[in-house]
């Protein structure tokens, strides 16, 4: 995560019953009987094989701006307030962190979630650094691309805001050099400063970076839908417990599975819920989101029209040579998101 945000929910005590816990395959035949009716969140978790490596290690970009902006945590360095105080810096701050995610590369889930766009109801991904979009994704615009599958809902580090305007252009490599040596970046329509399109605490920009009505979006989608996979996700950031949260309200009968390597992740969330869903409504699978994806995609098979491109076929090479870690982090969430629920 980009900024290490815990929440201090009192974990509940681990009952012997395994809670709802299904394998791969029993997942993925739920996944077919559902087929363009799953919705998908994504977070951290599975750009984790990307090679991202600056944010959560010991010495990286992250570690070392905290250090030098002496700030105590990740949710001071991405709040609007440091953001006003300090906008120069943050803004290079922001630069470096977006230079940095640009020399890795998407995973294998990257490229499946784009495979698997047309049997997905909707893709709403928590990560900010912009590996979707490189995968292929069809990325969801109000204006530009309202029907884009994939709705990046912090934003995205390699796009750049005009809060005069609203205009949202993707960054050049040499502006994004531009704005890490401290120049500004003017806006093509209005010539007004931009700023990196990435939701912060509390951001005073928020809905210029995700409308609120993208809750609008969401509850048609959830009114269709039959399952909700929450893959690469924590729950260890309070932001990510109120989307949980917020789609329960809005679809109490709907089944929910976790997909997490680590149990954790369901444990966070349960301990975060005043009630906990039976087995029937909330379940997980403990799994990396890779393996996850390739038996998905495989069981699958591409329709016609998912072919990948070669452009993805020569990502995948580069993906298959570069995936060697397995315990890096990625950026994610940023936003203690109540005022977009
Ligand atoms: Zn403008």
């Amino acid at each position: 995560m980009i900024g290490p945000e815990r929440k201090a929910y009192p974990k509940r005590a681990r009952d012997s019953r395994k809670h709802g816990s299904l394998t791969v395959d029993e997942l993925k035949a739920l996944y077919e009987k559902s087929r363009g009716k799953v919705i998908v969140f994504t977070g951290a978790g599975i750009s984790v094989s990307s090679g991202v490596s600056v944010f959560s290690s010991k010495g990286g970009l992250y570690d070392r701006a905290r250090r030098k902006f002496k700030v105590k945590d990740g949710m001071t360095l991405f709040s609007d307030r440091f953001y006003r105080k300090r906008t120069k810096e943050a803004i290079q701050f922001f630069a470096e962190l977006g230079l940095e995610v640009r020399s890795a590369s998407p995973t294998s889930t990257h490229f499946s979630l784009v495979d698997l766009e047309a049997s997905i109801l909707r893709h709403v991904t928590l990560n900010v650094d912009g590996l979707l979009p490189r995968a292929g994704a069809s990325i969801w615009d109000p204006v530009k691309n309202p029907a884009g599958k994939t709705i990046e809902f912090h934003g995205n580090l390699q796009d750049t805001l005009c809060v005069s305007c609203g205009d949202i252009q993707t960054l050049s490599l040499s502006d994004m050099k531009k704005l890490k040596a401290g120049k500004d970046i003017l806006c093509g329509q209005c010539s007004k400063s931009l700023r990196p399109k990435i939701m912060l605490y509390d951001d005073h920009d928020g809905e210029l970076i995700t409308p609120s009505y993208v809750w609008d979006v969401l509850k048609a989608d959830l009114l269709e839908a039959e399952l909700v996979l929450w893959v690469g996700i924590s729950f260890e950031q309070s932001a990510s417990v109120s989307y949980y949260r917020r789609v329960l309200r809005l679809a109490p009968a709907l089944k929910m599975v976790v997909v997490n390597p680590s149990e954790e992740a369901l444990w966070n969330l349960k301990s975060a819920l005043s009630e906990i869903p039976g087995p029937e409504r909330l379940s997980s699978v403990l799994e990396e989101s890779d393996s996850f994806f390739k038996a998905l995609v495989e069981g699958a098979g591409p329709s016609p029209n998912q072919t990948p491109t070669h452009k993805h076929r020569k990502f995948r090479r580069i993906v298959t040579s570069h995936s060697s870690s397995s315990d890096r982090s990625s950026p994610s969430a940023l936003r203690e998101q109540e005022n977009l629920n």
